[in-house]
């Protein structure tokens, strides 16, 4: 009784392990786990029928239970069979196969349950013996061992293919495909192993139960694990970084590959005081820092090369949850080549500084050499003008005033262009009154159109504040270039000006320039290119007009740096117009009312702007010709000129005699222009004279430095007879000057 009841309670036990599995199976959501469950579903339904067998009352209620049960086993076969087969991606075999299988196994329940007929599988018979319970027991005949073959067949054949899996497969995956061999031959070895004690009750579906769970623990939890722990330690290995873990007792506990090789790391004799990490450690030590990166240094001979190496050093501590400290970890990245291109773009960079210092210098130098000999070409041909009656000789003079301030404004774009480059345009705010802007553009420009025939309109806005707050300089400059571009590029009709704004604020606005001509305009393409720098377009149509390609750039360069923004629209053959946005501060906000022009002086013929005979001044200058420019353009002056050709004799001038106002040429042999400032103003007679340098320097901040050195002002060459007599007033005593 005891003995059945013991069968019937393992069998329980059996059929509980093999719900919970079947249950837990839910999570494995691949179609091998479908398969899977499919077996211990027919394992179940084995088990079940092996208790009706142990609980059979008569030999045909054991028979009906041994058909359920035999049957069963071949349908846990063929699932099992499945899911070996997909388990091991053998899914092309396993769809070929599977039919013929489940076939062979529904021809073989079939047969079994014949036996009810033909009794050509198992015979029932009573056992008597075992302690007073009765058990219905099954005796084999032939064809049992026909069903039996087949089931092992089955079985057979699954486990072949996974072995042909374990060999074909990559290591890191070897170890999944082994551990099923391993479930599955252990369960064949049990099953075998209990056959061959022939004990009384069939009990091997017992070992489905067992089968079921370790396989189940194979797929999700050995797997995976051991999977993760192969893939890590691979993937490391092939990290292109050095990884070194110590314990907490500075014991190297893993090394990779690339740790190894560089640095030969051996994990047994590894610890903190060896390089590469040791030198790290000091600075750790030294920094206080208890993770980060550190640049690394280290020389390497390998391969018989010797090269200096670098290395980017990671660390940090190795925590477990609680923040209790368990090692430290390195990573060590090779940066060498990222730190030769480094080093290679810092040299390139240092070649282009160079490169564009070279520039500035020789900028500076054409524009002293350029600026020298146009001082006194312009200078003469000015006394030129004032003295000469004959009108022919008049018009040459006039030619040449005009190609001088066309190669004076080449110099002075080109110089801006420079500046800009390199980031020195500096702007400079003052009040102005825009009307008397506009005014000056028109004068500026009325001769230049009226000798095309084209005409200059201006409308302006009656309510534009009457004094804004801004470049007047560089506005100008933005301006003139538009208006001096489109009396260039126009052929007929004219140029409008138009000028309105728009408040921001009280005390802001944005000023709006429009400025429009009839010209030979712009194709759609070139617009484009315009701002561009030395780029003029329509270069066939436009070859005999005078220009560099810089002006717009410059324009656009101004106007931004100003925060303002410039557009062109442009129609080929009938116009281009240009639109200026410019913020402005206003100081008052009186509207101006309509623009009125004022008409251009008929004739502008030269008139001194004072007199001062008792003035006496010093020029000094090493080019004899410069002399005679500041000398001839202040004879009408009446102001009696001292001249040096050097600074030696300046110096030994000023010992003598005192003057009003110095002009000293600032490039000089030796002693130069401000060798020659400081000896006259720390000794002689002229310590407390203002002098002004004479310079063809006009190169950004040059009159901040002059100012800085002690200069009282700067004059750039070529010396413009209008500015020097201003600067005159300026410094001379006032006593001494008549204006008239
Ligand atoms: P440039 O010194 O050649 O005038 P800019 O930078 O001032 O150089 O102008 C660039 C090019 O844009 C000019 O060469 C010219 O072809 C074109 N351009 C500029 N303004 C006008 C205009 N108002 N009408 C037609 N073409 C213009």
């Amino acid at each position: 009784m005891y003995t059945k009841a013991a069968y019937v309670m393992v069998d329980f036990l059996a059929v509980i392990v093999l719900f919970l599995t079947i249950y837990a199976m839910d999570r494995i959501k691949d179609t091998y786990g479908k398969w899977l469950k499919r077996a211990l579903v027919a394992g179940s339904f084995a088990v079940v029928a092996n208790i009706f067998v142990a609980v059979s009352v008569n030999s045909a209620m054991a028979a009906v239970a041994y058909c359920a049960y035999f049957s069963a086993i071949d349908f846990i076969l063929y699932f099992l069979y499945g899911f070996c087969m997909l388990y091991t991606e053998h899914v092309d075999i396993f769809k070929k196969t599977h039919k013929i299988i489940c076939a062979l196994m529904i021809i073989d329940t079939v047969s079994i349950y014949a036996n009810f007929i033909f009794g050509h599988l198992f015979y029932i018979y009573e056992d008597t013996d075992n302690a007073g319970v009765t058990f219905f027991l099954t005796g084999f005949r032939p064809y049992y061992y026909v069903h039996l073959t087949l089931d092992y067949m089955v079985m057979a054949l699954a486990l072949v293919f996974i072995v042909y899996r374990i060999i074909k497969s990559y290591s890191l995956y070897r170890v999944k495909y082994i551990l099923i061999l391993s479930v599955l031959l252990l369960v064949v070895a049990l099953n075998v192993a209990y056959m061959a004690l022939s004990l009384v009750l069939d009990i091997s579906v017992v070992f489905y139960a067992v089968a079921g769970a370790l396989i189940y623990g194979s797929i999700t939890v050995f797997v995976p694990r051991s999977l993760m722990n192969v893939s890590i330690l691979r993937a490391t290995d092939d990290m292109n970084e050095g990884l070194i873990l110590f314990d907490i007792n500075d014991s190297c506990i893993y090394a990779n590959a690339f740790a190894k090789t560089r640095f030969d790391v051996d994990e047994s004799t590894y610890n903190f005081s060896c390089e590469p990490v040791s030198s790290v450690i000091k600075e750790i030590i030294m920094t206080g820092e208890s993770s980060g990166d550190i640049p690394y240094i280290k020389n390497a001979i390998r391969n018989g090369v010797a090269k200096t190496e670098h290395y980017r050093i990671k660390f940090n501590k190795l925590t477990d949850k609680n923040n209790r400290v368990l090692g430290s970890y390195f990573l060590l990245r090779d940066v060498t080549e990222e730190i030769y291109y480094l080093a290679a773009i810092n040299e390139a960079k240092v070649n282009a500084d160079n490169a564009n210092l070279a520039k500035s210098a020789f900028l500076a130098n054409m524009s002293h050499e350029i600026r020298t000999p146009l001082n006194s070409i312009i200078g003469l041909n000015e006394m030129v003008l004032r003295t000469e009656k004959d009108p022919e000789i008049r018009g040459y003079a006039e030619e040449i005033k005009q190609s001088g301030a066309v190669l004076l404004s080449l110099i002075n774009d080109i110089l801006d262009f420079s500046k800009i480059e390199a980031n020195k345009m500096e702007l400079v705010h003052s009040d102005y009154n825009p009307h008397e802007l506009l005014r000056d553009i028109k004068q500026f420009f009325e001769q230049m159109a009226a000798e095309k025939d084209l005409f200059i309109h201006i409308s302006c806005d009656p309510g534009i504040p009457s004094v804004l707050n801004g470049d007047i300089k560089r506005i100008r400059q933005v301006l003139s270039n538009l208006v001096s571009n489109a009396v260039k590029y126009t052929k007929e009709g004219g140029i409008t000006i138009n000028v309105s704004c728009n408040f921001l604020s009280h005390k802001t606005m944005e000023l709006y320039v429009e400025i429009s001509d009839t010209g030979i305009g712009i194709s759609e393409a070139d617009l484009s290119h315009i701002f561009d720098s030395f780029r003029r377009v329509n270069e066939g149509q436009n070859a005999t007009i005078q220009g560099t390609g810089l002006g717009l750039t410059i324009t656009r360069e101004l106007v931004e740096l100003m925060q303002g923004h410039i557009t062109v629209h442009s129609s080929p053959g009938k116009g281009t117009s240009f639109k200026v946005t410019l913020p402005q501060t206003i100081v008052d906000r009186t509207p101006l009312g309509p623009f009125t022009e004022t008409p251009a002086p008929a004739t502008v013929e030269y008139h001194e702007s004072f007199r001062a005979p008792t003035a006496n001044i010093l020029v000094v200058d090493d080019v004899m010709v410069n002399l005679k420019v500041v000398e001839a353009l202040l004879k009408r002056t009446q102001v009696k000129v001292d001249k040096a050709t050097g600074g030696a004799q300046a110096i030994e001038m000023c010992d003598d005699k005192k003057y009003d106002c110095i002009f000293l040429d600032h490039r000089m042999p030796a002693p130069d222009g401000i060798e020659t400032f400081k000896a006259i103003s720390v000794s002689g007679l002229n310590t407390d004279t203002p002098i002004i340098v004479l310079t063809a320097n006009a190169l950004s901040g040059a009159d901040i430095e002059y100012r800085e050195i002690g200069f009282a002002d700067y004059l750039s060459k070529p010396i413009k007879s209008d500015e020097l007599e201003a600067m005159l007033i300026k410094y001379l005593p006032p006593d001494k000057v008549t204006l008239v």
